[in-house]
């Protein structure tokens, strides 16, 4: 499932690539991608002659700005991808659910085997209302917005959870999904069992700074793209980052700080990788 460093890298490459194309045509090939608009028309309604300004992201949802002040908003969900083609004649892959054609040539489209992704326009606020109603609930980006350790500290503190549950819940902080949760308490020496207001202040400290450094490593190197999962670029191209994985997917590998090895356990449908040894 894309994660922030997989999203991010997407944003990166869709702003070289379709800011200032203007939207000439709208193709729904699968009602449930658009599902939260009352039917495939309304949405397409809504795109067909904007221009994209500029390519933003909050925590896994890109935000394609629109020139009417509205904004296309892309979630991958499991296993979407978006594509860029130079024309119409290019063959569609399967799962192919929507299409945007541009006026001057060339097209975006959204594939997505799984269909847990979806895109929707969220229109332009009226006056004195906030942006983007539907990701109220997001929590803080971690690349984005930065914070000192006293208010990390404090939202930690806020809460009586264990810690990879925290960092994977969108409503604390957005963007971090199972893979790089298990990266980022490995880099920080914590169990993902810990309970959030558990930390010393150093503890914080370094869960924050490998947070930070971890994703930010993981956009530099393109993201991560496993033998089981779908994740490509717009291009079409995988990651680079998966070999560097220090504990995800590496159950009974030597850990490569310690030499202990690393294990596995499953609760709640997901696995969880990480040193019963160097992680506290
Ligand atoms: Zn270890």
């Amino acid at each position: 499932m894309p994660e922030l460093p997989e999203v991010e890298t997407i944003r990166r490459d869709l702003q070289g690539e379709v800011v200032n194309r203007k939207i000439k045509t709208v193709e729904v090939r699968n009602g449930r991608t658009v599902r939260r608009h009352a039917s495939a028309k309304q949405f397409r309604a809504l795109l067909e002659g904007r221009t994209i300004t500029a390519i933003n992201r909050a925590g896994k949802y890109l935000l394609l700005e629109l020139d009417d002040g509205s904004t296309l908003v892309i979630h991958l969900g499991m296993s979407g991808q978006l594509q860029r083609a130079k024309n119409a004649k290019e063959a569609k892959v399967p799962h192919t659910h929507a299409v945007l054609t541009f006026t001057q040539g060339g097209q975006l489209r959204f594939v997505d085997p799984r269909t847990f992704g979806e895109v929707f326009v969220s229109v332009a606020p009226a006056e004195g209302e906030p942006r983007l109603p539907e990701l109220a609930h997001l929590g803080f980006d971690p690349l984005e917005d930065v914070m000192s350790w006293d208010r990390f500290w404090a939202l930690l503190a806020s809460h009586h959870a264990a810690l990879k549950n925290l960092l994977m819940d969108q409503e604390f902080v957005a963007g971090i999904g199972n893979m790089y949760a298990d990266e980022i308490l490995y880099a920080a020496g914590l169990r993902y069992d810990r309970r959030s207001d558990s930390l010393s202040s150093q503890e914080v400290r370094r869960l924050y700074r490998a947070m930070v450094e971890t994703l930010a490593e993981a956009v530099k190197r393109r993201g991560s793209s496993l033998a089981d999962q779908q994740y490509r670029d717009l291009f079409g191209e995988i990651g680079d980052y998966q070999g560097q994985h220090q504990a995800y997917d590496r159950e009974g590998e030597a850990c490569r700080r310690c030499r202990g090895t690393i294990v596995r356990v499953k609760a709640g449908g997901r696995s969880t990788f990480f040193c019963e040894d160097c992680q506290v």
